[in-house]
């Protein structure tokens, strides 16, 4: 096959269930990012998982060989930060439903994260609850995040991903923490940043100054990573690993569909 890919400039790779699933490489995918990198394309990783910072991504990633350096690395959980900061300024406080991710992003644009240090003493208000996976999630979590809603704080959803793959197959995903937060307030999130929101998408293509026509998104999930593609206007390749399989129907079955649809990762090393 001849190198369809080589229309492109800008590649955005989803990571779990396209580059790895759980602890397991996917075969090919060091391959093709290397394939891209000896071809000077530009690559991005693009997550809607809040637990790392980029910088536990980037040391992630380099173990599994592939070197990426941290400004291509988008997580929720940046993206969160960043849109929080870049639209309500820092000096805010923030309780958060999330892990070391969140924690550390939020607090490096300035906005502390109330919960980081202590479960106690936390102020009456605060300005946001923010929420990504949490595998500590608690009742009193739960319990203090609704009351801060509930007294004006503003809703955040990193992401709104209903669960995710894992070594020990299927587990909750942040938007079950999502889901429970709005049930209990009767609130929906002011926002949600992650994939399909397009927004660090259009973040990324404002930064390298590609155009969309130039761009492709790689992703398992039609409801997040394809959407978000197709919501920014760009290409968009669905890998039938992951979430792919599940969600191939419901792909194949949509008005927008995905431009190009392959079994795994592998196969884009035939047509680069
Ligand atoms: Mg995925």
């Amino acid at each position: 096959m001849s190198s369809v890919l080589d229309q492109f400039k800008l590649f955005i790779f989803d990571l779990d269930g396209v580059v790895y699933e759980g602890k397991k490489v996917i075969k090919g995918a060091t391959d093709v990012l290397a394939a891209l990198n000896k071809k000077n394309k530009i690559i991005y990783a693009l997550t809607n998982n809040s637990t790392l910072t980029r910088e536990m991504y980037h040391d992630k990633l380099l173990k599994i060989g592939i070197k990426l350096d941290v400004e291509n690395i988008m997580t929720s959980a940046y993206a969160s930060a960043y849109y929080l900061s870049q639209n309500f300024g820092s000096n805010k406080n923030a309780y958060v439903i999330g892990e070391v991710g969140l924690l550390e992003e939020l607090e490096k644009v300035d906005i502390f994260p109330v919960n980081k240090y202590s479960q106690n003493e936390l102020p009456e208000t605060v300005d946001f609850v923010v929420v990504g996976l949490d595998r500590e999630l608690h009742y009193n979590k739960l319990a203090f995040a609704l009351n801060y809603i509930l007294k004006g704080a503003m809703f955040i959803a990193s992401n709104d991903d209903p669960n995710l793959p894992s070594d020990n197959g299927i587990l909750p995903g942040a938007g079950s923490m999502v889901s429970a937060l709005t049930t209990c307030s009767g609130k929906k999130p002011y926002i949600t940043i992650g994939k399909p929101n397009p927004i660090t998408i259009n973040q990324i293509l404002n930064k390298e100054q590609v155009s969309p026509g130039n761009t492709v998104i790689i992703g398992d999930r039609f409801t997040t990573d394809i959407s978000a593609g197709l919501n920014a206007g760009i290409k968009t390749i669905m890998v039938l690993t992951g979430a792919g399989k599940s969600e191939l129907n419901l792909a194949l079955n949509a008005p927008q569909k995905p431009h190009m649809i392959v079994d795994s990762i592998n196969d884009l090393l035939k047509i680069i």
